[in-house]
């Protein structure tokens, strides 16, 4: 078995295009601070859409930081769902159907900020047009779905948030979805999540920092045991298969 060695991962991350998140949030800044902070993998999850994930791959390309591709799904429940992709090409494909799907149309700027779409070299490309901080009219079992069919992995956002989580929405998590893993935003550690969500336990705990400027970049890591930074060693760590796992509690 190859040598299984510990990965610092930040797995939900807002870029420029994100109109809540910071204008700095650039491909070049979010390569660079997180090697500062020595992560190993970032995932890319822009609300509703992946067209700046191709900048930041290409931003990284030169570092040894692994980039996963990814989205923020947000479903007709209002819950937000993460995406996370083997390939740019499975992304944009699920980028594609979640297009379709958001049919409330256009951005508004002053109301919700600029959708930058940027290219690695961090100039502007143009701006996002669509309304990405509205819901598609798609069903959490359908985005869970159609993740899974184009071979990627469903992640429920920040399920201690009071808002767009599906306990916050639905009550519950519905035991039939086929999650990879749950997301625990900034507020609690992973400990305190277990405490916290007791019947959930046979689910990976993915802390993340939802991160909407560079200071949060980092900010709420996760420790994972793999043989390598890529996307099959991902998801065998929130599989906890062959040996590899997410470290919690620093055990
Ligand atoms: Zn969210
Ligand atoms: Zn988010």
């Amino acid at each position: 078995m190859s040598e299984l060695r510990v990965v610092t991962a930040d797995l939900h991350v807002h870029t420029c295009l994100s109109p809540c998140a910071d204008l700095d949030m650039t491909p070049q800044k979010i390569v660079a601070q997180a090697q500062r902070l020595k992560l190993g993998m970032i995932a890319i999850t822009d609300h509703n859409s992946a067209e700046n994930v191709g900048a930041v791959i290409k931003a990284a390309a030169a570092t040894d930081l692994v980039v996963i591709p990814g989205l923020e799904i947000t479903t007709a429940e209002e819950t937000h769902i993460l995406g996370l992709f083997g390939s740019l090409a499975s992304a944009l494909a699920m980028q594609e159907l979640v297009y379709e799907h958001l049919t409330l149309g256009d951005n508004d700027e002053e109301l919700f900020g600029l959708q930058v779409v940027a290219n690695e070299l961090d100039e502007v490309e143009g701006m996002c047009s669509r309304l990405l901080i509205g819901a598609t009219d798609l069903s959490v079992d359908l985005v869970v779905d159609a993740i899974r069919e184009l071979g990627g992995i469903a992640v429920a956002s920040h399920i201690d948030r009071e808002s767009y989580s599906l306990i916050s929405q639905l009550g519950f998590i519905p035991p039939n979805l086929k999650l990879a893993a749950v997301d625990i935003s900034r507020q609690l550690t992973l400990r305190e999540a277990r405490a916290r969500f007791v019947e959930y336990q046979d689910y990976a705990f993915l802390s993340t920092s939802d991160a909407h400027d560079l200071s949060q970049l980092g900010s709420n890591p996760v420790q994972l045991l793999m043989a390598g930074e890529d996307f099959d060693e991902l998801v065998l760590a929130l599989a906890g298969r062959d040996g590899r796992r997410v470290i919690e509690n620093g055990d």
